[in-house]
């Protein structure tokens, strides 16, 4: 096989993220993208890319995804997490656990390890138990950031179904889910999504973030991507799917990303943001909310921003 040049594209999550943390999240987004493209660069492939990036976004709290997973209505974390292999069309996630650090590499688990493609709830957990994944404290994965927010959204429960529908809110509701899509030198893609979901969520609420073909997909034949925004309104445009589609009937990839959200905007009022590469190994993202932070790496050169019209370049040591 021909090696191609790889490539990384990185979302930190696509709201309107408030001052005091933009650039901590420019700041990791920087590091998921340094880290995934080391990999690829040493040969590694792109799931263990994807995997590696998203683990540093869950780690890293000013994200929502493990350590600073948004809280449910009744103040707890649920998180949802999936990654899917291109090569092979194999995919893995897990849907409102609760008591692991790093939802992703319990996703791959699932993918690579069971006959199923998603596991719930308790079934999650019994599994991790199964394959030895430290169980943690729920409570030691909630920030302080989280839970004021989950105080701020319990005073004014009416504004979160607001949030993503461009209905503008100055409540300081986090979401920043996290996600990456990879191509390595083989040309095999893949791509992760993770996340703690929406503050105040019920109960139970599961979002794009775990649902392949809405949240996640990958197919070497023709690119990979991972979404973010208003959860129910991307499974309703099954939005990662819809880009692929767009693509493979001939539409480049940037293009494919912004109608994709723009019919998600138009057609059911949601609000979001993506990261795609395509089989040609050309990286795309836009985003519809205020602000995503993104990073692309790629011929040795790391690109990044936050707002609109924001892009930062430096070269790769
Ligand atoms: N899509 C995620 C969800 O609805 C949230 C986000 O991307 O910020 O759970």
């Amino acid at each position: 096989m021909n090696k191609v040049e790889p490539v990384v594209v990185i979302h930190g999550g696509a709201w309107a993220i408030p001052e005091n943390i933009s650039d901590a999240s420019r700041n990791g987004v920087k590091l998921a993208a340094r880290k995934a493209y080391e990999i690829l660069k040493h040969g590694g492939s792109a799931l263990d890319a994807v995997e590696a990036a998203v683990v540093i976004l869950e780690d890293e709290p000013v994200f929502d995804a493990g350590k600073g997973s948004c809280l449910n209505a009744a103040g707890l974390i649920e998180m949802d997490a999936s990654i899917m292999d291109g090569t092979s069309l194999k995919a893995g996630a897990v849907a409102a656990v609760a008591n692991i650090s790093n939802p992703i590499c319990l996703a791959r688990m699932v993918m690579e390890q069971t006959d199923h493609c998603l596991l719930v709830g308790e079934g999650a957990n019994m599994f991790a138990n199964e394959c030895n994944v430290p169980s943690v404290d729920p409570s030691s994965l909630v920030t302080e950031a989280c839970l004021e927010e989950w105080q701020t959204f319990e005073k004014y429960k009416s504004a979160v179904d607001s949030l993503f529908n461009n209905q503008i809110t100055s409540l300081p509701l986090g979401h920043d889910t996290v996600g990456a899509v990879a191509m390595d030198a083989n040309g095999r893609i893949a791509a992760a999504t993770s996340t703690g979901g929406i503050t105040g969520k019920r109960v139970g609420r599961v979002g794009d973030s775990p649902l392949i073909g809405s949240g996640t997909y990958a197919i070497d034949e023709i690119g990979g991507v991972s979404c973010t925004g208003h959860g129910e309104s991307i499974i309703k445009i099954c939005l990662a799917k819809h880009i692929i589609c767009l693509m493979e009937s001939g539409m480049k990839a940037q293009e494919a990303v912004e109608q994709s959200l723009q019919l998600m905007n138009s057609r059911v009022k949601g609000a979001g943001g993506a990261i795609c590469i395509s089989a040609s190994g050309e990286p795309a993202f836009h985003f519809t909310t205020e602000r995503m932070a993104w990073a692309i790496a790629k011929a040795d050169v790391l690109s990044w921003g936050l707002d609109p019209k924001e892009s930062n370049v430096e070269k790769m040591a």
